[in-house]
């Protein structure tokens, strides 16, 4: 590590240009972003980050993604980000083939707009304009970024699905009764056509319900803290930042 950060440095003119602005950021003292650098420089060396359709990955770019990917890890291993290699950023949304089956078993293949998506063992995918106004306008609830890179944390059990990898000293019990009775209650209210607490996308799933209120977490912690306190303070065991909010 040490030898990463002497020899691939951030500049500080770029670091400084690009972290000022990150709103999600903003809670952070000195301490916390001098970390949050070294993670950031380790991530740039160790992950590539390349453009779709012929776009141009700057720098700066390559900053606003990174150290937001890395807020999620501030405290936890970095060997939490292992297991893949590569960030494909598009200049907007992107479209994919979605296969689904419905109810009585058919199949129907249809063409759905992303604004990111996080495969499982593979690359993060995301839409350059989605990460830029996530990044630079208060959006409470709603961060692309934190959204996908969460996925990668869900997945480090070898599947997706809402429950990580929890850090020593979890209740896997005790998370599951949080995570499950906010979930469904979630469905529930979209279901019934209420307004629903966050963002109704994270009904979709219990792995979509886990990358939501991670974003929550660290754009709109009241927000979450007041809706589901249980998942609030899972959270804040696992990610380990209670200090920050
Ligand atoms: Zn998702």
């Amino acid at each position: 590590m040490r030898r990463i950060l002497r020899r691939h440095p951030i500049p500080h003119h770029v670091w400084q240009s690009v972290t000022r602005r990150l709103l999600v950021l903003r809670g952070l003292d000195a301490v916390q972003l001098a970390h949050l650098r070294e993670l950031t420089t380790w991530f740039l060396y160790k992950k590539a980050i390349n453009g779709a359709q012929g776009m141009e990955v700057t720098l700066a770019m390559r900053v606003a993604v990174a150290a937001q990917a890395c807020l999620l890890i501030l405290n936890l291993d970095i060997d939490c980000f292992d297991n893949w290699v590569e960030v494909i950023l598009y200049p907007g949304a992107f479209r994919v083939n979605h296969e689904q089956v419905d109810a009585i078993g058919l199949v129907h293949n249809d063409q759905i707009d992303l604004t990111g998506e996080s495969w499982l063992r593979g690359p993060v995918v995301l839409s350059w304009d989605d990460v830029e106004r996530d990044a630079y306008q208060s959006r409470p609830g709603h961060n692309v970024v934190l959204h996908e890179f969460a996925h990668k944390l869900d997945g480090l059990s070898g599947v997706t699905n809402g429950m990580p990898p929890l850090r020593r000293g979890m209740s896997r019990k005790r998370w599951a009764e949080d995570f499950n009775g906010a979930y469904d209650e979630l469905c529930l209210q979209a279901a019934s056509g209420r307004p629903t607490c966050i963002n109704p996308y994270a009904a979709t799933s219990p792995a979509e319900f886990f990358a939501v209120t991670s974003e929550y977490f660290f754009t709109a912690p009241e927000m979450l803290k007041s809706c589901y306190p249980g998942v609030h303070r899972q959270l804040t065991l696992f990610y380990q930042q209670a200090a920050l909010r």
